[in-house]
């Protein structure tokens, strides 16, 4: 990590406020061309700070989820992510051909 892209980092964001002004933070050093967006890997946003090329794994909270921000060094990938997010994919399939039935069964 260099001066630049100096920005912390979190196991979790114990709170909205914490993240908000972590998110301001991090929007300005990629308007700034500092860290860049390289996209989705290992279930996160990874991120590469443009000038010493420290890569970060940054997983935004979403309601109970309290995400985080970490170097990659300190970030261990969850295992079988792939295997995990097709189930999901699988299950969100079944549950909406089952309203979709649901729906069609009712009107009928
Ligand atoms: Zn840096």
């Amino acid at each position: 990590m260099c001066d630049k892209c100096e920005i912390g980092e979190y196991q979790n964001f114990d709170s909205y406020q914490t993240h908000d002004k972590f998110d301001l933070l991090l929007t300005q050093k990629q308007s700034k061309n500092i860290i860049i967006d390289k996209g989705f890997k290992n279930s996160a946003n990874y991120l590469v700070c443009n000038y010493c090329n420290q890569e970060f794994f940054y997983s935004p909270p979403d309601q109970a989820w309290r995400g985080f921000f970490l170097k990659s060094e300190n970030f261990i990938p969850p295992k079988d992510t792939d295997v995990t997010d097709k189930n999901k994919k699988v299950i969100n399939w079944v549950i909406y051909i089952i309203l979709v039935l649901l729906v069609i069964w009712l009107l009928n």
